[in-house]
């Protein structure tokens, strides 16, 4: 079942930059989604269209079959179907203590008080900060706030999660109990986005995989079929 698309998705930073040439990309509802490219590929700007930020210069977004490109609302409403985990937590981070930083977005939805709690209560358990809860988020180490910065996003239950260069600079041990959170959410049928630049990660996590280089996706598939060697 087809939940995100884009059609020929065209975008220019304002300074003339080209970064998105006639993206089309099929997300699938539940997938684990691989975005393998090197910097500057066009990554980024790819997630920020999927979450509504940014507007095409031209081509389609398509949520649940709805062209929602143009429209003012629906884009708002994207942003709740859709959370993004940047790679660096401290853009995500502006709370004073945890609880409160996980709780920000939910509150902003609207949602009572006792959804709120219960949201965050959940959204601590998933990411094992529970003993973090009352901690000033400016004394969190490095791996704290990232788990911290995932609760956030987790805590807003989106239908689909964007991880940005997840594992970025993780030592290996870091890096594994990571993907072992992701397998989580995956088993609970969330649909994962997973940008990087390492090859082995995105062949031996994701169910389907894109290759993006200088704003084209040159490549799309099974990681089977994409890195046959025969
Ligand atoms: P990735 O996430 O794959 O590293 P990006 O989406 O960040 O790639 O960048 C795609 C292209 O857009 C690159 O050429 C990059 O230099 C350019 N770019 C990114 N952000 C901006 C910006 N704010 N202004 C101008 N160009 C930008
Ligand atoms: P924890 O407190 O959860 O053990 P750490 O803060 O020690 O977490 O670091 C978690 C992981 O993040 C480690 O793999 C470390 O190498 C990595 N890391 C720490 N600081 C940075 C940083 N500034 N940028 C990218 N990765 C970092």
């Amino acid at each position: 079942e087809l939940i995100l698309e884009t059609v020929d998705l065209e975008y220019s930073y304002p300074d003339g930059t080209s970064a998105l040439r006639k993206v089309n990309l099929q997300v699938q509802k539940g997938e684990k989604l691989a975005i393998l490219g090197s910097n500057g590929a066009g990554k980024s700007t790819l997630f920020m269209h999927f979450n509504g930020i940014y507007r095409p210069d031209s081509g389609f977004i398509k949520y649940q079959g709805q062209d929602i490109s143009y429209k003012k609302k629906a884009l708002t409403e994207l942003r709740k179907k859709v959370g993004i985990v940047f790679q660096d937590p401290d853009s995500q981070l502006f709370s004073a203590s945890v609880w409160q930083d996980i709780s920000f977005g939910p509150l902003n939805l609207g949602l009572s008080e006792e959804v709120v709690t219960q949201r965050v209560k959940q959204a601590l358990l998933d990411t094992e900060t529970t003993d973090i809860e009352d901690k000033p988020t400016h004394l969190l180490s490095y791996g704290q706030k990232k788990r911290v910065s995932i609760a956030g996003v987790l805590a807003m239950e989106p239908e689909i999660i964007i991880f940005d260069e997840p594992t970025a600079g993780m030592d290996p041990r870091h890096a594994q109990e990571f993907m072992q959170l992701l397998e989580k959410l995956s088993d609970e049928g969330k649909t994962i986005i997973l940008s990087t630049h390492d090859v082995d990660l995105a062949y031996s996590w994701s169910n389907r995989l894109a290759i993006m280089y200088r704003g084209e996706i040159i490549a799309h598939g099974l990681p089977g079929e994409l890195f046959s060697r025969t």
